[in-house]
């Protein structure tokens, strides 16, 4: 969607040219990767939910139960990531070529286990 084409004259002067970002105060534009490291948020999966959370539904209202059940995901992740909760392993046969390689990945975590 193309900002300079909705709202009015005045509203379209203070509009920024990136799309992405937002007029927090008169002239004072951020996006949310100013607002990540403003707040020192560090753990990707907790940056991706706060990405997540800022426009949930904005690309449809039938996107928004994705969007919900995203950062739901995306909140467990940043648990596990964290440290403080352990993954529940969803261990995945790795596959080269069509065959199996005897390595299994963990599908939320990485892990890997022969
Ligand atoms: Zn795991």
């Amino acid at each position: 969607m193309n900002y300079s084409m909705i709202g009015t004259k005045q509203e379209n002067a203070r509009m920024s040219n990136n799309k992405y970002q937002r007029e927090i105060k008169p002239g004072v534009f951020v996006d949310v990767y100013d607002v990540l490291k403003a707040w020192d948020v560090r753990n990707p999966a907790l940056q991706h939910l706060i990405k997540k959370a800022l426009a949930v539904g904005q690309r449809g209202h039938k996107d928004a139960a994705e969007d919900l059940q995203d950062i739901v995901d995306s909140a467990m992740r940043a648990q596990e990531l964290d440290g403080t909760k352990e993954c529940e392993h969803e261990w995945l046969q790795q596959i080269v070529y069509g065959k199996p390689t005897g390595l299994y990945l963990c599908s939320k975590c990485g892990a890997q286990q022969l």
